[in-house]
């Protein structure tokens, strides 16, 4: 039963990282064209919990920047 369930994550891995292949090359493609370089937008990181998120999407007080509002809630709370 283990080596039947090592063969069923070794195939899983496989899976994963030739989808992630397939992205990679495709990605690539992507950045060639000019129009992709507006799509990425900059990342700031989250002052509770470090998680690195859009600007766009951050939200903001002060100085300091959160990833959703319980965090801005958590952190003003201590
Ligand atoms: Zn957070």
């Amino acid at each position: 039963m283990n080596l039947f369930r090592l063969i069923i994550i070794a195939l899983a891995v496989w899976i994963a990282y030739r989808i992630w292949q397939n992205y990679r090359s495709k990605a690539k493609k992507m950045t060639s064209s000019s129009k992709s370089q507006k799509n990425i937008p900059d990342m700031v990181a989250c002052y509770v919990c470090k998680m690195h998120i859009p600007e766009n999407e951050a939200l903001r007080k002060g100085k300091k920047v959160y990833c959703s509002q319980q965090h801005l809630d958590a952190d003003n709370e201590s």
